[in-house]
């Protein structure tokens, strides 16, 4: 059915409903502008899908929006925490949130877009706007490896609880915190936990707090880790790793590998819509100050921005671009 319901002419649609994504609703309500967000899940989905037991790393006063105030029972918030906030920014607004709906396509017509999208029931429907801004994140674009045996059904690129991996060999690729997270989560849970890292130690990024706790457990040889190897190949029962100085290779017991090695945002919307992608960046063409790419009209915001070093932008300063393209659509709009 293609219902392509017309809801009018939108100042803004907005794909993607992160905390990125609603920080440009908030904003956009502010400069009394008309705005739609539009998400192939639930408000937060990419959040909802971060491991169950998330503590994150900033306070809450660095994730608030919209002037919410954000209070937590510890000092930093918990997954579950952050899920219900965000969902109180959005009703506290009044964004008009369009969930379960995947934007597809999106076309450009005389200055105009259409944002071709399909329900989780096959329903399509069509949203028009003068503007869009592209708040897709990165969690759905997993870094994979590339050896033999990574599309086996027990390579995993997310972690989401400890208890799968009891009495059983796991090898967590990777060194940053959610390599450090999982490692450790499932080694309290009792998995014989391996971590293989291609660098000589944990990224220097680690949250403090986890920090001794991994560096202990390495130390005592609980979590044995394998500093600049990596895995060369993924086979039924067991990986084989290499030494990245000697070339030495040998092979560890596994049942599971989770491969913790970062997420990277996908352009390929951007670059239908004629947006420019730096190659060896990933950055999309677009000026800081407005959150303009070189296709009038086309925005984006969140992590989306910082290409393939997705950690240099997280909700933190993300959030931030919300008022810069708010504020320019409003001003255009008023001229
Ligand atoms: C474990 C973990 C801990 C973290 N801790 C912190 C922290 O402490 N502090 C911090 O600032 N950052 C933290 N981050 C990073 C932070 O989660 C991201 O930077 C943030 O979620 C980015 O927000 P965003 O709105 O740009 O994208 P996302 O939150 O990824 O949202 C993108 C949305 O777009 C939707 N979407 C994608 N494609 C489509 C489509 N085609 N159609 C419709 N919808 C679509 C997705 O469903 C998703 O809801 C953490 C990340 C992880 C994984």
């Amino acid at each position: 059915m293609d219902d392509a319901v017309n809801d009018g002419l939108l100042d803004l649609a907005v794909v993607g409903a992160g905390p990125c994504g609603i920080a440009v609703g908030v904003a956009a309500r502010e400069h009394g502008l008309t705005c739609k967000l539009i998400d192939r899940g639930a408000v937060t989905q990419a959040m909802m899908e971060h491991p169950t037991y998330t503590t994150y790393f900033s306070g809450p006063e660095k994730l608030e929006i919209g002037r919410v105030p954000f209070t937590t029972a510890g000092d930093k918030p918990t997954r579950r925490e952050a899920l219900r906030y965000y969902r109180k920014v959005v009703a506290f607004h009044d964004l008009d949130v369009v969930q379960y709906h995947e934007v597809g396509r999106i076309e450009r017509y005389e200055g105009r877009f259409v944002c071709h999208t399909m329900s989780r029931e096959g329903i399509r429907r069509d949203f028009h706007a003068r503007n869009v801004v592209i708040a897709t994140g990165y969690y759905d674009n997993p870094r994979s490896i590339s050896v033999p045996g990574a599309k086996l059904p027990k390579v995993h690129y997310y972690f989401t609880e400890p208890y799968p991996y009891f009495d059983q060999d796991l090898v967590v690729i990777g060194g940053g915190n959610s390599a450090a997270d999982a490692a450790l989560s499932c080694w309290r849970e009792g998995a014989r936990v391996t971590i293989v890292h291609q660098f000589e130690s944990l990224d220097r990024g680690v949250k403090p707090w986890v920090r001794p706790d991994i560096d202990n457990r390495i130390a005592e040889g609980s979590i044995p880790a394998f500093w600049r190897h990596v895995v060369t190949e993924i086979r039924p029962g067991e990986v084989e790793i290499r030494d990245l100085d000697t070339g030495e290779r040998r092979v560890l017991p596994n049942d599971w590998v989770l491969a913790m090695i970062g997420y990277i945002p996908d352009p390929r919307m951007l670059i239908e819509l004629g947006v420019e992608v730096d190659e060896p960046t990933g950055i999309p063409s677009h000026d800081p100050a407005t959150m303009r790419t070189n296709v009038p009209g086309v925005y984006i915001a969140g992590v989306l921005a910082a290409g393939n070093d997705a950690n240099k932008i997280f909700i933190e300063n993300g959030k931030l671009h919300g008022h810069l393209i708010a504020r320019v659509v409003a001003e255009r709009s008023d001229g």
